[in-house]
Order: structure tokens, then C-alpha cells, then sequence
């Protein structure tokens, strides 16, 4: 850094910990560890744990160098939120899993391109006790600890973070325009570019359907975890970018994801995103799973849901709920959710009709393909009110590949030669969509 006298390599140097009680955020400036041979370095979260007890509880998170972070609770749920600059996780396969004192599990992730942060699930309201950094004596990390103690719920209401939320949802384009690095017009940003965003000229006549791919989760939002630690939101943007692959060889589309990285995206930028680009289908691909043990045995194989106001059956329903859930486990404040009486209000009003047929039918295709190369769940075509197929125009389902709760399925979904066959199979029923679709316009 030009002008700054670097201190002894490893020697950290505790800048300040401002605490603003009244807002309930506590800002930790981080420790500036001048150390040269880092310099322009991702930062790496390598280490993270837990400890103590229901009286008061740790959590350490170990980083290569020294950041700024700023954390906070939120309620509704109870959780408490560590936001940071980007940085590379690299934590072991199964990290926050299990919980510890006060917290009952944790996550981690990117919010955002450039923006990383870690959600504390706790049982009940907690209070940050205390937040500070501390140097490795070999000066080669630096570790954040964050006491929780116990609080009750009135007086979490001082720290519940309300101001925070507010200043967050006052400020939320900015959380995301960064996550949009393919804005660079569609085809300057190469056959690997995030895609999303409209093209120029886009009110033009197109040559080829536009296909948008959605893989479920990203960054922050793990998705479901598998019966071997693997995660929803790594199997299904595999099996996204194999269906790029094999839908742009056909050359006749014009193939789109609304994610092609380990990032998190919101429901509703995923709809925006798919809104822009004026897609003739959205895929959303998601992996699913069951808690109940007794059953996570028997119950496998892919489902493919449409978008309806009343659920096709109970099970359905509850995993419609759980994927809308998604912006909350980013730890996104309420004021950018939608509760579900609210999507079911405004749910038939954007419906077409006409777009809700073709996703019908799509659905029917698809199912049929699959059924040739992959198990199906029961009942493989259903329908409940999924946040994300509430598109406007775009004939929408979401693929649930499998149950990452069942072992069998975790292993297949994790193949690459099954996810090769799964998007080959999507391919076809593409194909067959829009070759009727062709077919039948006057
Ligand atoms: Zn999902």
C-alpha cells in the first residue's frame, strides 16, 4: 500500500471496537496486519468453532488477515449476522452443522460478489457480549471472537438490529449490483458469463428462445445438506452448468443461468433476472430433502413442480415453504420478504393463463423424459406456490433432482456422468417444447 509504513511482518496492530449499542450493530474494526507477503491475497476463513456454554458462547472464525466486520442480531428468527468483505472459505465439509451453548447451528457463504458473511442460528435472543480480534502469536492469522450471552426478548427488542434492517433495505440494490458481473453486454462476457441481464437491443425480434437455468441457492444459502455433508447448492449448479453446456451444443437457444458461481441470489433477483432477459422457460433446479430418518430411506428420486395457488398435496406445500425460506437463511431482513399469504394475493393477478398451461405442459414433457433416464419420486408432477416460479411471462418449473437425504440419490447426484444424462434428458424436453411450440404457431 503505497505510503504506509509496513509494520513487522505478523505483528497485528487492534485498531478499534466500536459498539453501537442503540442501533444494536457492533462494528469490530478489524486488526490491520501489515504483513507485505499477504498483500493483494484473498482473504481465507480457514478455521471455525464454537465454544462454552448456555451461559455464554464463543464463536471463532479464523481468517488470514485481518478485515472489517460488522456484526449484528436480527429476530424473527433469533440469529446473529457476521458481515464481511469477500472472503474464501475454505472451512471443513460439515462446518456449523452442529451447535454449541447458544447457537444451534451456523452458515457461511458469499452475500454477494464481494461480500461474505455468516448467519448464528440461536435457540433464543442473545445479546453480542463482546467482539474482538485476536493475532495468532505466529502473526500468520487472526481470529474473530464473538461472545453471545443470553438475553430475553424484551430487552433484545434494543438490539434486534431493526435499524440495521432498515438501513439495509433502504440501501438493497447496493447488495446486489455487484453480483451482476456479467452487466458487460451478453456475449462480451464469453460462453461462461453470468447471464441475467437483458442484452442490448433487446425489444428486437430474437432469433432463438431464451432458456434461463436457475440453480437453487448459492453463497450463504447452502441449501439442503446431504447425508455426506454435500450441499444442495453445489449439485445443483454442476448440473446447471451441464445443461448450459449441452443446451447452447443444440445451437438453437439462447441459454442463460441466473448464477454461475458459488453466490447468493435472492428470490426476487432471480426473477428479475429472468424478467430482463424475457425468457421463453425458467428452470429453476433444486435437490431435495426430508428430515424425518425413518423415511430418508425409502423416499428418492426427482420431482418436477409448477407454479399454483393451493399446493398439489402436503408435501408439496412444505417444500414450497422451505425453498421460499431461502432469503432468510441469507439473513435478508424482513422488510425484503413476502410472507406466503402475500405471494398467494398477488399470485393469480401476474398469472397468465397461457403461461401457466405451457408450464403445465412442459412439466408433462419433462417428467416423461426423465422417467426414461432417472427414478422419479411418487408422484413425480406436482405443483404448490414457489416463490421463484412466480414469473410474470415465462412458463417456469422447478426440478427437484433428487433427495440429498437419501444416500443413494446423494451419491448419483454428485455423478458426473448422472448429471451429463439428467441435463441430456432436460435437453430433449426442451427440444420437444419448443418444436410443438413452433409447430403449432400460425
Ligand atoms: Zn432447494
Amino acid at each position: 500500500m503505497p505510503g504506509r509504513v509496513p509494520s513487522r511482518p505478523g505483528f497485528g496492530r487492534l485498531l478499534a471496537v466500536l459498539v453501537r449499542a442503540a442501533a444494536g450493530v457492533i462494528s469490530a474494526t478489524g486488526l490491520a496486519l501489515d504483513h507485505s507477503a499477504l498483500a493483494g491475497e484473498p482473504t481465507r476463513a480457514t478455521a471455525a468453532a464454537l465454544a462454552g456454554d448456555k451461559a455464554a458462547t464463543t464463536f471463532s472464525l479464523t481468517l488470514s488477515k485481518g478485515v472489517t466486520a460488522e456484526v449484528f442480531t436480527l429476530a424473527d428468527p433469533y440469529r446473529v449476522i457476521v458481515d464481511l468483505p469477500e472472503v474464501a472459505f475454505g472451512l471443513p465439509a460439515g462446518a456449523g452443522k452442529g451447535g454449541r451453548g447458544l447457537v444451534s447451528a451456523f452458515r457461511y457463504g458469499l452475500l454477494a460478489e464481494d461480500k461474505a458473511r455468516v448467519v448464528l442460528d440461536t435457540a433464543g435472543p442473545v445479546r453480542i457480549g463482546k467482539a474482538e480480534w485476536i493475532a495468532a502469536k505466529d502473526g500468520q492469522t487472526v481470529r474473530l471472537d464473538i461472545v453471545l450471552v443470553p438475553t430475553d426478548a424484551r430487552s433484545f427488542g434494543d438490539g434486534t438490529g431493526a435499524a440495521r434492517a432498515a438501513e439495509q433495505a433502504a440501501s438493497r440494490p447496493s447488495l446486489f449490483e455487484d453480483a451482476v458481473p456479467g452487466a458487460a453486454p451478453e456475449g462480451a462476457s464469453g460462453p461462461g458469463g453470468m447471464a441475467g441481464e437483458a442484452p442490448p437491443g433487446d425489444k428486437a425480434p430474437r432469433a432463438k428462445p431464451v432458456v434461463m437455468i436457475d440453480p437453487g441457492h448459492g453463497g450463504i444459502d447452502p441449501g439442503a445438506v446431504g447425508t455426506s455433508n454435500v450441499l444442495e447448492k453445489n449439485v445443483v449448479l454442476a448440473v446447471a452448468s451441464e445443461l448450459k453446456a449441452a443446451l447452447a451444443a443444440t445451437g438453437r437457444y439462447d441459454v442463460r443461468m441466473t448464477r454461475a458461481k458459488d453466490v447468493f441470489i435472492s428470490l426476487d433477483e432471480r426473477l428479475s433476472r429472468s424478467a430482463a432477459a424475457r425468457a421463453d422457460l425458467f428452470l429453476s433446479i433444486h435437490a431435495d430433502s426430508i428430515d424425518a430418518k425413518a423415511v430418508a430411506k425409502a423416499i428418492r428420486g426427482a420431482t418436477v413442480y409448477t407454479l399454483s395457488e393451493r399446493a398439489s398435496d402436503e408435501q408439496a406445500r412444505l417444500m414450497a415453504e422451505k425453498e421460499n425460506a431461502s432469503d432468510l437463511v441469507a439473513g435478508l431482513p424482513a422488510a425484503n420478504r413476502e410472507g406466503p399469504g402475500e405471494v398467494r394475493n398477488i399470485l393469480i393477478d401476474l398469472m397468465k393463463r397461457e403461461t401457466s398451461n405451457f408450464s403445465a405442459e412442459f412439466s408433462r414433457v419433462l417428467v416423461g423424459k426423465l422417467a426414461k433416464s432417472i427414478s422419479m419420486a411418487r408422484d413425480p408432477q406436482r405443483s404448490a406456490a414457489f416463490k421463484v416460479l412466480k414469473q410474470t411471462g415465462s412458463p417456469s418449473v422447478l426440478i427437484e433432482l433428487g433427495y440429498m437425504s437419501n444416500a443413494e440419490d446423494e451419491k448419483l447426484m454428485t455423478s458426473p456422468a448422472w448429471q451429463k444424462q439428467v441435463a441430456a434428458s432436460i435437453t430433449g424436453a426442451v427440444d420437444t417444447y419448443f418444436s410443438r411450440r413452433t409447430s403449432r404457431a400460425p
